[in-house]
This record gives structure tokens, sequence and C-alpha cells, in this order.
């Protein structure tokens, strides 16, 4: 729980609408352990939620009309269910690209029509905006709790998650899988959450007490990674559909075993057979996962992260130099047992598994050695696995 942030959105409520706000929510972002860019592909995932996140001070307002402080940005704005499909403020002016989150959040609830009475909100974040974390659907987990506390309905976090998704997908427009909001929704303290991303079932799995997970920021952020993010996604639909010629049965690679695929790969054309390969190889890891945890085996969990990392940057091709810098430094310091790109890619963080006792020792020299590398001062989080999204009692 970060109070420091905790005291500043109260302190801005008090400034900009007089008084203390009825309630505080909180939502975290969250790490992926291992399944990665398998969500769209009905795969497996094996996320955290952590214990950065976003914070909400809110009160109601008696009228439709909610007003947003995105205190990071020193920036407001003013929406109410008339103004959103025209994504617009109540004044007529556009809304600020910031304000799709929240405004996002009120239109999939909308479309299930579920109540967003109006609001004053007040909100930041000590996730890292833009690195892989998943700051966004912090920001909109924060909101589903908002709403969801003024509205008078209730949801399963799972349903939360599913139209926080629809709202990214459709009013912001980014086409994210559901693990983001999933984590945030659904994060259980000092547990990995392992989701088949097809049925929705998930469970959780304990992560030994005498480790950290710790995170790396690169520092780097890559342009025009949604473009190659679409790609990537249309990649996998190809592979789909020339794979069905020889096995009619499948709905994505989450269906083809790597034996057939080992088989067939030879049809493909050869990028769309690199990623594919990804895929399919990264869900067989991700089934793995489990039982190596369970059993303690935290060894060959870590082999299977160093494994998908070399996969995301020889078949995906989603690293970059400074991604494989952080994870060939952290592989090579003492009390390491897995370290791997995580999020979408082209720079943003990295996940590495570590001996709770050497975290701080392993931290402090990840960030000299990849600054002297590259000149980038990283950004190092020792974190842990947290709760979901949830009202604060004050
Ligand atoms: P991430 O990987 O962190 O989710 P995205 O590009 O998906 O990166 O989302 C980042 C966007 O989410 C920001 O550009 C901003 O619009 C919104 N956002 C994230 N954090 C905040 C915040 N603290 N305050 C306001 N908006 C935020
Ligand atoms: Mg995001």
């Amino acid at each position: 729980m970060n109070t420091e942030l905790i005291n500043r959105v109260k302190n801005t409520f008090q400034e900009k609408f007089g008084g203390t706000p009825a309630h505080i929510a909180r939502a975290p972002g969250r790490v992926n352990l291992l399944g990665e860019h398998v969500d769209y592909n009905d795969g497996f995932v094996l996320p955290a939620a952590i214990d950065r996140a976003t914070y909400i001070a809110f009160s109601p307002d008696n009228s439709d009309q909610t007003t947003l402080v995105a205190a990071d940005f020193n920036q407001g704005a003013s929406l109410s269910p008339q103004t959103i499909p025209s994504k617009t403020q109540t004044d007529g002016s556009p809304l600020a690209e910031w304000a799709h989150y929240p405004a996002g959040v009120m239109w999939a609830l909308s479309t299930g029509q579920l109540a967003t009475p109006g609001l004053n909100a007040v909100y930041a974040s000590d996730v890292p905006r833009g690195s892989g974390l998943s700051s966004s659907a912090s920001v909109e987990m924060a909101f589903m709790i908002a709403w969801q506390t003024l509205g008078g309905w209730m949801l399963p976090p799972m349903q939360r998650a599913l139209l926080a998704q629809k709202a990214e997908n459709h009013y912001v427009g980014v086409n994210c899988g559901i693990m983001d909001q999933f984590a945030s929704a659904c994060g259980v303290e000092n547990k990995l959450l392992l989701l088949d991303c097809r049925s929705l079932e998930w469970k959780t799995i304990p992560l030994p007490e005498d480790l950290s997970i710790v995170i790396a920021d690169t520092k780097v952020r890559r342009a025009l990674t949604s473009g190659e993010y679409n790609k990537r996604r249309a990649a996998c639909e190809a592979a789909v559909q020339s794979l069905k010629e020889d096995l009619p049965d499948i709905q994505s690679l989450r269906d083809v075993s790597v034996e057939d695929f080992n088989r067939l790969a030879g049809k493909l054309p050869q990028v769309v057979s690199k990623r594919a390969r990804h895929v399919v190889e990264e869900i067989e890891r991700s089934k793995q996962a489990e039982a190596l945890l369970e059993a303690g085996n935290i060894q060959h969990f870590g082999e299977l992260m160093n494994e998908c990392h070399v996969s995301l940057r020889d078949l995906y091709e989603v690293s970059c130099p400074e991604l494989d810098v952080m994870v060939r430094i952290a592989q090579s310091l003492e009390g390491c047992y897995g370290a791997r790109l995580t999020g979408a890619g082209f720079g943003g963080c990295t996940v590495n598994l570590v001996a709770r006792e050497q975290a701080e020792q392993f931290s402090q020299s990840l960030a000299k050695s990849y600054e002297t590398e590259t000149g980038y001062a990283p950004e190092i989080y020792i974190t842990r696995a947290s709760t979901g999204a949830e009202l604060l009692k004050l």
C-alpha cells in the first residue's frame, strides 16, 4: 500500500472538490511470469497483481456528471453518459487520450445496463506507464470499483475484467487480451494466477516465500509497438487458417500440439512459422509450470522463463537490444532463477525470479551493470504478488 499516494489523492480531492472523499479504491498493475503473447491465442498465462497500483479518491456527485482529475498529469475532464458516444467533454471539447480509459469504462458499463452515476474523482498511480505493467488496466479497474461502489450493482471480478477489456478494445481502441484486466481484478496476495484464456477458468498457485519477483524497467520505449502487435496477431491467425487444412478441428494455436506443429510447420511461410512456433511452444511451457511450481521445482520453472525469453527474441521477435542486455546480466547474477522480457515487448520491463535473500544485491548489481552497458539508468522494483482491485477501508 502506498500511503503517500493515498494522501496525495486525498489532498488533491480536498483542493479540487472541497471536503474529504467518501471512498478510496486501489487497483494494481500486473506482471506476467510465463505465457507471453498467448492470451490472444487461447493459451495459459501466469501473471500476478503487483504491489503498485492506481489509487482513486471519489465521492458521489448526485448528478450524472462525472468530474475527473488525473493527478499525475495535473489535468481534468468532465463526462456524462450523453457525451460518451462522441468522446467529448460536457462542454463539447474533445476528451484527452488519458480520459478515454475512464470514459471507456463508463461506456462498457452502459452496454451492460449498469449504472455509472456521477462522481467526483482524483486518481494517481505508481504503476509506470507504457512499460508493460498494465497501468491502463489498473486505471480501468479502479474506475470499475468506483462505479460499482456508487452504482448499486455488483459483479464478480472476472465480469468486471471482461467489461474493462471491452472498454480498452472498443472504446480506447487497443486490441489487448484479457490477461491485464483479469490480473488487476483477481489478484491474490502471495499467489500467482494461472488463467486459461479460453475457458476463463483460473486458479492460484502459491509462490514460495523465499522468492522475490524483481521487475527491471529498461527505460526504453519503442514507438510503433501497436502496429507490430497487430502484425503478430495477424500472423497467428494466418497460421491457424493454414494449419486448418490438415487439422480441421483447430480453433486457435492452443489446439495445435508441438508434435503436429513440427510435422506441419514446413508448409507455413517462414515468418508465420516462427511466430506460431513461439505460441505453440510457449503454451506447452506454461502447461508445465503448474506442476513445477507445486513441486517447488523453481530451478526448472526459471529455465522455462529463460527459454521464453529466447523464443520472444528469436521467434516472436518482440525483444530489443536493451531487454536482451538486461536479461543476460540478470541470468549471470547470483540468486536469479529466471529472467525474461515481460509484456508486449519492444522495450519496457523484464521480470526476474530471485531468491529473496539475494534480491537487494541482485537489484543493485543489475542496475549498475545495465547502466554501464547501455547508458540508461534503469528502474528496479522488488515486488510481490498482491490483492486485486478493492475498495479500501478508510
Ligand atoms: P501500459 O502497458 O502501462 O498499460 P498503455 O499504453 O496500455 O501502457 O497505457 C498507458 C495509458 O494509460 C497512458 O497513456 C494513459 O492514457 C493511461 N494511464 C496510465 N496511468 C495513468 C495515470 N496514472 N493517470 C492517468 N492515465 C493513466
Ligand atoms: Mg495497457
